[in-house]
């Protein structure tokens, strides 16, 4: 005979997780466009909710995982050390492959940096309205918060990185192992200049990690963005990331990569799975970086969209907030909840900023001109309804 099972009940299986997991709020990602399409059965969907290419991946990509479909390489595991792909990264940078760590989305990246320096006792820095897994990283290592307070509305970097604030908070703050600081920052698409950045370098102790996370460091004006690459050499704690998943327009096979001091490098190997990344992804990646014309096209199509797109919400008296990355956070001066549901209800999807602490924003990705003809078409009647 087998046992009854026991009654149903979680709480045992609650109460035994660890504190830190019990505080994560999940990530809420954007919609997926079937999602919308299922819910208000609507036919034409358009998403620019989370800062994907709108030109899509390179043909060339496509081309590469065409004929990886019928290789008879299935059947094997991928290669767990990434060593092309590092090899064309390192190339691509001048620096070395053994600074080079790949990650299954740099959002792995993040994680593991915070697995190998946040835990019980020490804490992880990061800017109130930045990237929202940098919390999450920290919640789950049980580690505390120190969130820096960010420019105010009416600073000319309104809701950005304020690293004056860093520096002085890391003072205050020696338990600190690991600042993460996102150039540009999502959500908000503001920066700090190459200077703000370095000057903040200097004065951080050699054992605090600081990671870079310039995952939308190609969209950026050449003018205001740093190369921090030779930084490197002078600064053994910067870790910098970057990923695949938004000028390469390969989110959907989930790289990114680190570059780091060798130490680093081999810390961030020990704890990531042997095989993080996929064969498909790993070729993928390849041929996204040979493909540079497709790079260069992708930027200017968002150098210009954004700054039309930017002057058209401006004509409708909105807020903008300064912004180098490849989306505008959208002030609406009111809790902007019905103007997000307005603008599905008309198959739109951008991102409620609620979760951020800014309602009265939503986030939009700059689309291809078509793209952000429909987010404004439904946008006015979606603010008036
Ligand atoms: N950093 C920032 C600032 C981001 O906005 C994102 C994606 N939204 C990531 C990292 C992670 O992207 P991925 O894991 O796709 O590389």
């Amino acid at each position: 005979m087998t046992a009854p099972n026991p009654p149903f009940d979680f709480d045992p299986l609650t109460r035994n997780a660890l504190p830190g997991v019990l505080r994560i709020q999940a990530y809420t990602p954007g919609m997926p466009i079937d999602e919308l399409q299922r819910r208000l059965g609507l036919a034409d969907v358009v998403k620019l909710a989370s800062n994907e290419n709108p030109l899509g991946a390179s043909p060339r990509v496509q081309q590469t995982l065409a004929n990886a479909a019928h290789s008879d390489n299935l059947a094997l595991y991928p290669d767990g050390s990434g060593f092309r792909l590092k090899r064309k990264i390192g190339e691509y940078h001048g620096i070395a492959p053994e600074r080079v760590t790949l990650g299954n989305g740099s959002n792995d990246l993040l994680e593991f940096l915070s697995r190998i320096y946040a835990g019980p006792g020490r804490a992880v820095m990061y800017s109130d309205f930045a990237f929202a897994v940098y919390a999450l990283a920290a919640q789950a290592q049980n580690a505390d918060s120190v969130v820096v307070p960010a420019y105010p509305a009416d600073h000319p970097m309104a809701y950005g990185h304020d690293l004056e604030a860093f520096a002085h908070g890391l003072r205050q703050r020696p338990d600190v192992s690991l600042v993460f600081i996102a150039n540009p920052n999502n959500p908000t698409g503001t920066w700090n200049a190459p200077q703000e950045i370095l000057g903040f370098l200097e004065q951080v102790p050699p054992h605090v990690i600081v990671a870079l996370d310039e995952a939308y460091w190609d969209y950026q004006d050449p003018a205001l963005r740093p190369d921090a690459r030779p930084w490197l050499e002078r600064f053994p704690n910067l870790v910098i990331t970057r990923t695949f998943s938004k000028i390469y327009g390969i989110a959907s096979l989930r790289v990114g990569y680190a570059l780091s001091h060798p130490t680093v490098a081999d810390l961030l190997n020990r704890v990531r799975q042997p095989f993080n990344n996929n064969s498909f992804a790993l070729l993928a990646a390849e041929a996204a970086l040979d493909d540079q014309d497709h790079v260069r096209h992708s930027i200017a199509l968002n150098t210009q969209q954004r700054a039309s797109l930017e002057t058209r919400l401006r004509e409708r008296r909105l807020t903008v907030l300064p912004s180098q990355a490849n989306f505008l956070t959208v002030g609406f001066g009111r809790d902007a909840r019905d103007i997000h549901q307005g603008l599905l209800e008309r198959g739109v999807i951008v991102r409620p900023m609620g979760s951020y602490g800014l309602p009265e924003f939503l986030r939009v990705t700059v689309g291809t001109a078509e793209q952000n003809e429909r987010f404004l078409d439904a946008l006015d009647p979606a603010r008036s309804a």
